[in-house]
């Protein structure tokens, strides 16, 4: 058993270099793309990945949490891999900039991340 059952609260919202990933807060041992694509709740390796790409992307990404945990299929060696298909970057960038309008407007994201990623198909 993992401490899953007892996560810890944390109130304060200071910012700090190493934010607190905005989708999987908990630092936890799930691949968000094989719950995301496959249901897949088993625990795996995971690795973090950074939401948004470039050096600055990767900044902006850490100090905003915009962080996943990914298992390494996922991150680097499969076919759904982050690194390696567009299409499956694309849907984090969307969940992630989806997950911070929850909490921040619109216009926040825009002046930080100066992209939408969350482009709706017609
Ligand atoms: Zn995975
Ligand atoms: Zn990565």
């Amino acid at each position: 058993m993992s401490d899953l059952m007892f996560p810890k609260t944390s109130g304060k919202k200071k910012r700090k270099k190493h934010t607190k990933s905005i989708m999987q807060p908990d630092r936890d041992k799930h691949c968000y793309l094989c719950m995301l694509l496959h249901d897949d709740y088993h625990e795996k390796i995971v690795e973090e990945h950074h939401v948004i790409p470039g050096t600055w992307g990767r900044q902006k990404s850490e100090e905003l949490g915009l962080k996943v945990y990914l298992c390494v299929e996922h991150h680097r060696t499969g076919p759904e891999a982050v690194h390696r298909n567009i299409e499956m970057s694309r849907i984090l960038q969307q969940k992630v900039q989806q997950t911070y309008e929850q909490t921040h407007s619109h216009a926040e994201w825009m002046q930080e991340i100066e992209r939408n990623y969350d482009i709706k198909t017609i």
